[in-house]
């Protein structure tokens, strides 16, 4: 692999080299990453990056666009099954795309969009000032139970009777637990409100079962294909019928141009990978770990916001640790462990500092590693944590990661 890249730019190459050897080498625990198979790498790079193909399948604005017909409807297809999906776009560029294209197909700039507020587990593109969602809509954004860390849906309700939401947006970014969308449902159906559902983290959970579906109850589902789902970095869009044509239309020409058809070709090899019995098994192991993760930190005295996990997050609440999350972040990076600081529900501290790490297990999972690494994941992070001041410790620790994740390759590539 990459020996023409070698040959002709090895100063790109060498930067590559040094992206490689960080993602084999550290101990990813970003929730939102993972680790594409070759598979979908190679499809991912293939010709097929070299077509436009404005339009959809039968309705191209170019010609020679054949093969990519055939490749955006095998996606299509598998993509509708998998998430038992009335219609399917999988041209979305990424998650915030996705979520564009159904907020331009049926709000209006001014309109009253709910959703989570960005430090109580919310995504940007769910209404947050800085975001054209904040910009472009009013919004409401839902709070977190402070006593519970949970979403209480009496309070979303009352919340919504209030503001008269005209779309709901159930999903997240920061949030360990289960999200109930018939309950956002019966709330939206009470108010006459639009339910987008935004499955970017759990979507291989949701494929694999153990998260209910946001399917039958929304009227759009977005997703990103990188995150638990293992593709290529990309969005996908769906809804129920009626809305096909206008979602479309709102991907191409309202938001987008040419489709990615690479990454929609990377996009339908994930989707393949996602139907085989094993990516059930590897998804069941990544709540299993998520879950012994979370005991090994909470016997190592930290503190979880909700007290535990239901899914492939942790939201680690370091305030008793006399820690902030920026510096946490940091220290861990110093140790070989990569994680994002993260706000907790009611941070008094800004958005850069935070009182918060988010730690996930999709890509240690896809390493093969199970709970005993977990277990041992914690002391390596409850180590770094107290030795934030003494560098040598810090080293030593790095040294421990690096013997794990060599017993634990994920590509194995050689020069
Ligand atoms: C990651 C994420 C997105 C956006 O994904 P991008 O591809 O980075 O634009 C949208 N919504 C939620 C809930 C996410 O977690």
């Amino acid at each position: 692999m990459f020996e023409h890249l070698k040959k002709s730019d090895s100063e790109v190459y060498e930067i590559v080299k040094k992206e490689y050897r960080r993602q084999e080498e550290c101990l990813e625990l970003i929730a939102s990453e993972n680790f594409a198979s070759y598979p979908v790498l190679e499809a991912a790079s293939s010709f097929f990056t070299n077509k436009y193909a404005e339009g959809y399948p039968g309705k191209r604005y170019y010609g020679g666009c054949g093969p990519c017909d055939e490749i955006e409807r095998t996606a299509q297809e598998r993509c509708r099954k998998l998430f038992n999906a009335e219609h399917a776009n999988v041209q979305p560029h990424s998650g915030t795309q996705a979520n564009m294209a159904v907020y331009f197909s049926v709000l209006s700039p001014g309109d009253t969009i709910m959703g989570m507020h960005l430090s109580h587990g919310g995504h940007l593109s769910h209404g947050h000032p800085t975001s054209f969602s904040g910009r472009y809509f009013h919004t409401v954004p839902i709070e977190l139970d402070r006593r519970t860390g949970m979403i209480d849906y009496d309070v979303v309700n009352r919340l919504a009777e209030k503001t008269k939401p005209k779309l709901i947006v159930a999903g997240a970014s920061a949030y360990s637990r289960i999200i109930d969308f018939k309950k956002f449902r019966e709330i939206c159906d009470h108010v006459g409100a639009y339910l987008m559902s935004d499955i970017a983290h759990i979507a291989g959970l949701v494929v694999a079962g153990l998260h209910p579906s946001p399917f039958p109850h929304s009227d759009f589902v977005t997703t990103t294909t990188h995150k638990t789902l293992r593709g290529p970095r990309g969005g996908l869009a769906m809804c129920r019928k009626e809305f096909a044509e206008l979602l479309d239309k709102n991907i191409f020409p309202g938001i987008q141009g040419g489709p990615f058809m690479h990454i929609i070709a990377a996009k339908a090899v994930a989707f393949g990978e996602a139907m085989k019995p094993e990516f059930r098994l590897y998804q069941e192991q990544i709540v299993k770990n998520s879950k012994a993760l979370a005991e090994g930190l909470i016997e190592e005295k930290f503190n979880l916001v909700s007290g535990g996990t239901d899914n492939h997050m942790i939201l680690v609440d370091l305030r008793n640790k006399g820690i902030k999350g920026n510096l946490a972040q940091y220290i861990l990076e110093e140790a070989g462990i990569t994680s994002n600081k993260n706000s907790i529900p009611n941070d008094t501290e800004k958005p850069f500092i935070t009182s918060g790490i988010r730690l996930g297990t999709p890509a240690v999972t896809t390493r093969g590693m199970k709970e005993a690494q977990m277990k041992q994941i914690a002391v390596f992070i409850s180590r770094a944590i107290n030795s934030a001041d003494n560098k040598e410790a810090l080293k030593e620790i790095k040294k421990e990661v690096r013997k794990m994740t060599d017993t634990f390759p994920i590509y194995g590539w050689t020069e």
